[in-house]
């Protein structure tokens, strides 16, 4: 058994990775190891556009109250507020640790860092750097880490699953693409931090790589999942491709019409309109696409108008450059003088591995940050410039409570039995046949279509059904996945296999937590319970792993400043 040992492991190099590598680096000796399946800047995190919340100019009119208010709002009551509070609180320290990082943010002819509205947000405060915000964040935390020799990286390292003995965490099974090694990785300490994963739908503005694996090998080590059944749709996905286009883009002032030339958003959210939270937007769009007002697309991706013309050519220049370059490049439409075809596209998770306030799962020595992670920030809904935040503010709080743990935990837990390890390389390498009844390609494609089609903006109790069915139908096809790839090296073959096989089991768990959940609330909307039912459904879901599906039990959401009332826009 080839084994490679570090004191802390962070898995996952994207903005909540990073952050956490930073905080243990610049507070500690500590020997820290990145690992990702990707390069480290082609983690997803770069793509983030529109920008970072924070309130920066309390002097104007901003506050702490108003961003928790707006996030807590937005949640439909389902975040836990004591979190929500210490995130608004920690917020603004992140952005100009970033500035000293030196990120080059977009400002104000004074100077001082410029902030765009954004959904559901009740001021305008979104830091951004141009609509590449995500890129020069990242980039302001890898230069920072060029600091530190203590920091490792295991680059297009596939991670295949976590071990978990005698309740403690005992290290990580990693597949090396780029030899084709397999390798235990043992570590004092783990850090969670692998993202989210749209990649189950079809029409997603997420990366090809955002196949949920951290989620879903937290899952079967035994660490239970949080609110896995409230997926966010952004309401603005390029037709037909599903790339993002920001949130800042009606932030900016553009403005969703319909076939008739109306701005329809007066008739479902008139004090905001186009930018009222995420879940309000989308389910309008749906509803006027339903109601024939839309413009019609391929393959029944129908679409509503995101009309950028009147804020001119300079001001899309100067504060939309990338999402012009996008609309040319993959519609051949130039946005000042066009108006680009959008409708809503799976976009973000607001589940994911239940934490505490301070990122801890419950094992003891594993951490979870980012969008892997479900602290509770975002409830039944997140507001934009919120995630890219959270990551933020949890990669720093992780990392320092890790440092705190390793005063204590001086030496590595025992490693696993070799016998385990064996185990799981025979489950990698030696478990799928060469000439597979299945194709791997098609039962991806057959989850999307799933999922686009019955677990959407929309959701009914017999598509949900009928949805768990396909997809315990397509999980029993696993074993019989062929991989006609029998190398180790850059095998995408067999890459693909566990990722279907990740995306499967998380789905299954959105579905069982939404079929359970007979309510409307946030972006969980049941046609066939419309009304939010706080009696019997202000709590939050946590699904256990079992060999028969998921097993569902629910906490109670810590309510500390506001009670639940109507949400109106
Ligand atoms: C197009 C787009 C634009 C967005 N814009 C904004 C925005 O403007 N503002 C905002 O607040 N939010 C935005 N979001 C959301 C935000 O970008 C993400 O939620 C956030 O970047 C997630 O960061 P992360 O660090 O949690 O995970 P990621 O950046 O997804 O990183 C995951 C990491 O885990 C690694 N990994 C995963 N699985 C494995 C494995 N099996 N083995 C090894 N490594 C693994 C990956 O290689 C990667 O390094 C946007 C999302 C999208 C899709």
């Amino acid at each position: 058994m080839e084994v490679r040992s570090h004191d802390i492991i962070v898995l996952g190099s994207g903005l909540a990775g990073l952050r956490a590598a930073v905080e243990v680096a610049r507070h500690s000796d500590f020997d820290v190891a990145i690992v990702s399946k990707v390069q480290l800047m082609r983690s997803h995190s770069v793509c983030a556009e529109g920008g970072t919340g924070a309130v920066m100019h309390p002097e104007e009119g901003d506050s702490f109250e108003l961003h928790a208010w707006d996030t807590v709002k937005g949640s439909d009551f389902l975040a836990d507020q004591d979190v929500v509070w210490r995130f608004v609180q920690a917020m603004p320290r992140e952005i100009l640790l970033l500035e000293h990082w030196g990120i080059p943010w977009s400002r104000r002819p004074d100077g001082r860092i410029h902030q765009r509205p954004f959904g559901g947000h009740s001021f305008p405060r979104g830091c951004y750097a141009a609509d590449k915000t995500g890129f020069f964040e990242m980039h302001a935390l890898y230069d920072t880490l060029q600091k530190y020799a203590t920091v490792a990286r295991y680059d297009e390292c596939f991670v295949t699953s976590i071990i978990i003995e005698g309740g403690e965490f005992r290290g990580l099974t990693v597949w090396n693409l780029t030899n084709g090694e397999f390798f235990l990785l043992r570590g004092k300490a783990l850090i969670i931090a692998t993202g989210g994963a749209c990649r189950m739908y079809g029409f997603t503005t997420y990366s090809l790589t955002a196949t949920g694996d951290g989620l879903a090998m937290a899952y079967r080590a035994g660490l239970p999942l949080k609110d896995m059944e409230f997926v966010q749709f952004h309401p603005t996905g390029l037709v037909p491709s599903g790339i993002l286009i920001t949130e800042g883009a009606r932030g900016e002032g553009g403005y969703l019409v319909n076939n008739k030339g109306e701005r329809f958003m007066s008739q479902y959210a008139p004090s905001m309109m186009e930018i009222a939270p995420r879940d309000i937007v989308s389910r309008s769009m749906i509803t006027e696409i339903e109601a024939g007002r839309g413009f019609a697309g391929v393959d029944g991706l129908d679409y509503i108008h995101l009309d950028l013309r009147h804020l001119g050519a300079e001001r899309i220049y100067e504060r939309l450059p990338m999402i012009r370059e996008l609309a040319m490049k993959f519609n051949f439409i130039d946005p000042v003088f066009e108006p680009i075809p959008t409708r809503p596209a799976a976009h973000y998770f607001m589940g994911g591995i239940h934490t505490d306030i301070d990122g801890a799962t419950p094992i003891p020595g594993i951490w979870a940050a980012g969008e892997a992670a479900c602290v509770s920030l975002h409830g039944a809904n997140r507001l934009g410039l919120n995630s890219t935040a959270e990551c933020l503010v949890w990669g720093g709080i992780a990392g320092g409570e890790v440092v705190k743990f390793l005063a204590k935990q001086r030496s590595l837990p025992p490693p696993p039995s070799e016998g385990r390890f064996k185990e799981e390389e025979a489950r990698i390498f030696g478990r799928f046949p060469e000439k597979g009844e299945a194709d791997i390609y098609e039962v991806r494609r057959q989850l999307q279509r799933t999922m686009d089609k019955q677990v959407a903006v929309f959701r009914t109790g017999p598509e949900l059904e009928a949805a768990l069915d396909t997809i315990r139908e397509l999980k029993a096809s696993v074993p019989r996945l062929g991989v006609a790839d029998r190398g180790r090296v850059y095998n995408t073959n067999l890459l693909a296999a566990l990722e279907v096989e990740n995306l499967l089991d998380l789905a299954e768990v959105i579905i069982s937590g939404g079929l359970a959940r007979s309510e409307s609330r946030g972006a969980h909307a049941r046609r066939d319970y419309p009304h939010r039912d706080d009696a019997n459904w202000l709590k939050h879901t946590l699904a256990h792993h079992t060999s028969e599906g998921p097993r569902l039990e629910y906490i109670p959401v810590r309510i500390t400043l506001w009670q639940p009332v109507e949400r109106k826009y």
